[in-house]
């Protein structure tokens, strides 16, 4: 944990208790539940969702005046992490709901957080983000899912692929196409609150994936639905920045937090195995390529785990740090994938036998590739940094008016 200037400001949320608090929680309810929820991969977890809505959680990054946590960005990580360790696919389910938070926080309307913000808190409403558009996959601004004006009202057709908590979110906050066609920049998209019993608005059956069982990441198909002009979030034509920020500020420190706590049980299950198999030659702990192995997978989880927390702390102090977010979601997933190949590999047979956690570790961290932007999206952004060529800097723009130590507007 982070050692920093403002270690004793009475603003810094107590990590210990909360560490407590999510530890006895994953023990209690998550760890009974792996093992359903492993071999029920057409399922959705509804339950587990529920029981942590009622923790509050998903209002972890929620100011007070809200009744929110207003623990901030370190302890959604800790959080996030510790279950990850259990599970990557509750794992999953916590940070897809905290992430649309960003939305309605960095850029809705007083009357929009007003409503929805306590019942996000509170665990009543569970929000999903919707970008990804299924013809045009990470590339955001060629989405096709469009909205038009009809009246006061809005009418949204298409479909977004692979959105996080779609079987589970009571509002989906869409981006949307709104320039007309042939148009094209940076103004071209706008942000909604969708409800989900919109008429016209099909939430498409589960289907299961290759890992994270539980965690529902489906389709939203979109034929005509209606929408007020007061479920616009933000400005009409904001809708890139929208989802830009909350994917760099939420999306990225979380992703990376889903890798920190799979790579955490990894390391353990491998000690574990190492420890207690024994060969002819002594104990597998004893041999010294093995433990070359090991100590290379201690390494890269102890550098994962700097970079997640240093990136978290330096949001929650309102210090300039995309990159270091980026960074940390590039570097957690890969170490995590690499440190689960040597898991495997250093298991032999064993790592194939599906009642093992190792393989269902192997496969959860698989998923954590794609969301809030590939590798090589990630790389994209760092190697622009090193050109000087940034665009914004959403930490310092937004973020530092949440902040739990500076310039923040809420207390
Ligand atoms: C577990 C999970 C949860 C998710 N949750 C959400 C969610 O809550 N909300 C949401 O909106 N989306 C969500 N997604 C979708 C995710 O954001 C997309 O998968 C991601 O943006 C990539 O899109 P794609 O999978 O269609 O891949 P594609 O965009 O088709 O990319 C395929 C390959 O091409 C590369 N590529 C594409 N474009 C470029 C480029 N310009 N330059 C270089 N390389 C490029 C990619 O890096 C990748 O290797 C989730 C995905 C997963 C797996």
């Amino acid at each position: 944990m982070p050692t920093t200037a403002s270690e004793t400001s009475p603003h810094r949320p107590d990590y210990k208790q909360l560490l407590q608090d999510v530890d006895a929680f994953a023990i209690a309810e998550v760890d009974p539940r792996v093992e359903h929820m492993e071999s029920s991969p057409h399922a959705v977890e509804h339950a587990l969702a529920q029981l942590m809505a009622q923790q509050g959680w998903y209002g972890v990054t929620i100011p007070r005046a809200y009744g929110g946590m207003h623990a901030g960005h370190l302890a959604k990580t800790l959080m996030i992490q510790r279950i990850a360790k259990s599970s990557g696919a509750a794992s999953a389910i916590l940070q897809a709901s905290q992430l649309p938070v960003s939305m309605i926080i960095h850029f809705g309307r007083d009357e929009q957080k007003a409503l929805l913000l306590p019942q996000v808190a509170c665990g009543k409403v569970l929000l999903s983000i919707a970008v990804t558009d299924s013809k045009s996959g990470g590339h955001v601004l060629g989405m096709q899912t469009t909205a038009h004006h009809d009246g006061d009202d809005w009418i949204i057709d298409g479909s977004k692929l692979y959105i996080g908590n779609s079987h589970l979110a009571h509002v989906h906050c869409v981006v949307a196409r709104t320039a007309p066609a042939g148009i094209t920049g940076s103004r071209t998209l706008t942000a909604f609150l969708v409800e989900r019993d919109r008429p016209g608005l099909t939430v498409e059956p589960h289907r299961p994936a290759l890992g994270l069982h539980g965690f529902s990441f489906g389709r939203l198909t979109f034929d005509g639905v209606r929408i007020p002009s007061a479920n616009v979030i933000g400005d009409v034509g904001s809708g890139k920045d929208i989802a830009y920020s909350s994917s760099i500020l939420y999306g990225r420190p979380n992703l990376a937090a889903v890798s920190l706590g799979l790579h955490e049980a990894i390391v353990e299950t491998t000690v574990d195995y190492l420890r207690t198999t024994k060969r002819p030659g002594g104990l597998l702990s004893e041999q010294p390529v093995l433990r070359d192995r090991l100590g290379r997978m201690v390494a890269r989880l102890r550098a994962a785990r700097d970079l997640a927390h240093r990136a978290a702390d330096m949001l929650d102090q309102g210090q300039a740090c995309d990159i270091d977010l980026i960074n940390s979601k590039n570097k957690g997933h890969e170490w995590a994938v690499k440190s689960g190949q040597d898991a495997m590999e250093m298991h032999g047979a064993r790592a194939l036998e599906t009642d093992y956690p190792l393989q269902r570790l192997w496969r959860d961290a698989q998923c954590i590739y794609a969301p809030a932007g590939t590798g090589e999206i990630q790389r994209l952004r760092l190697a622009a940094s090193a050109l000087d060529e940034s665009p914004v800097e959403w930490s310092t723009q937004l973020a530092l008016k949440t902040s739990l130590f500076r310039g923040s507007v809420y207390r």
